[in-house]
């Protein structure tokens, strides 16, 4: 796991194992593995999926991505997926204090929404466009 940055891990309250990756403003991706660290062998088949969550503060929750399955290709696959994660961080603050990250719109579109939504809905209003000449 030191190729994906990951500085230390814990073990969830299921005795999973899961690698903890800082980012800026006291957010962190989670990774969640069945794998254990020793024999590099999930415990269930079925169970194996890697889970990667977008965390504040280490207990706030703030968006998850589809599970990596392990196959050949799950390093790539998990990259991906902490490399996506990670483009949601931004270094913008809301007013009372918490990291914006860049959410998805149901139209598709980006907006900055405030990572402890729904305790707090702040959204970044874009500023004004620049009227062309
Ligand atoms: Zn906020």
């Amino acid at each position: 796991m030191s190729e994906f940055r990951a500085k230390e891990y814990i073990k969830s309250e299921e005795g999973e194992i899961v690698y903890r990756i800082p980012l800026q403003n006291d957010l962190w991706i989670w990774v969640y593995s069945t794998v254990t660290p020793k024999t590099g062998v999930s415990r269930n088949r079925g169970e194996d999926a890697i889970r990667t969550v977008l965390m504040y503060h280490n207990w706030k929750a703030v968006m998850k991505v589809s599970k990596t399955l392990r196959t050949e290709n799950w390093k790539e696959n998990l990259r991906e997926k902490i490399k996506e994660l990670s483009e949601r961080v931004t270094d913008q603050i809301c007013p009372d204090g918490h990291p914006l990250v860049r959410r998805t719109a149901r139209t598709g579109g980006h907006f900055l929404g405030c990572s402890m939504f729904p305790d707090c809905d702040y959204i970044q209003r874009k500023s004004a466009k620049p009227k062309p000449n």
